[in-house]
């Protein structure tokens, strides 16, 4: 399958920057699945549910409608593209991420829309359990100083007040949690390139991937 373009890795590695420029680069439609587990995570929050009751989240994820489009994020027609970035939803949506009924009801949203055509889709696990078919899978890392300092850098710009050590701190349970959980941890595996972006720029990024890319 060579029209999706997966990019996996860790918190703060440049993964959505990369995959939106990407996917404007090659007209192809650009899918951030971590915005989608943030959506879940407002509308538990929203609801006040017990993730623990597994009859009022099977309830609440039958009632959310969520809608990407590349740049808004959509929950029942309210757009929560702002309301899902803040430290609050980043440590919920990763508490709820492990939860399996969560990931399976996004399993079937994120197949539907890479299915619909040529497809930059980022996240955790899309290239092991999402679109394991595809041909062009990468990787991309970063030191966990550089990947706490972009955090910090774009949390300040949207007016945040958190330090650059809770940065660091928050980022390094993210992916402690996010590697070490049973339903589809995240990882590298053997058909993924791997780049890590520490003393890269982004078009150097860039560069890297389209050279590796096969489209035909
Ligand atoms: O990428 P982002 O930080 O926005 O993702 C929010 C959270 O959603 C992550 O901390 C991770 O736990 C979870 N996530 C996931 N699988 C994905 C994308 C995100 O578990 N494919």
């Amino acid at each position: 399958m060579k029209d999706i373009i997966t990019i996996d890795g860790p918190s703060g590695a440049g993964k959505s920057t990369i995959a939106r420029l990407l996917a404007k680069r090659l007209g192809y439609k650009y899918l951030d699945t971590g915005a989608l587990y943030r959506a879940v995570a407002w509308k538990i929050k929203q609801d006040n549910i017990n993730t623990e009751d597994k009859e009022s989240l099977i309830g609440a994820l039958s009632k959310i409608n969520i809608t990407f489009d590349g740049e808004k994020i959509m929950a029942n027609g309210t757009d929560i593209t702002s309301d899902i970035r803040t430290p609050e939803i980043s440590e919920l949506s990763s508490k709820v991420s492990v939860i399996p009924i969560i990931r399976d009801y996004l399993f079937t949203i994120q197949r539907e829309i890479g299915l619909r055509g040529k497809t930059v889709i980022e996240g955790r696990d899309i290239g092991t359990v999402i679109f394991p078919e595809a041909e062009n899978k990468f990787f991309l890392d970063a030191s966990f100083e550089e990947r706490g300092r972009r955090r910090h850098k774009e949390l300040k710009e949207k007016g945040g007040e958190v330090s650059l050590k809770d940065t660091i701190n928050d980022i390094t349970a993210r992916d402690n949690r996010d590697s070490t959980r049973q339903s589809a941890p995240l990882k590298k595996t053997g058909d993924m390139v791997y780049i890590d972006s520490s003393n890269l720029t982004v078009e150097e990024v860039i560069a890297k991937i389209m050279a590796s890319l096969r489209t035909s």
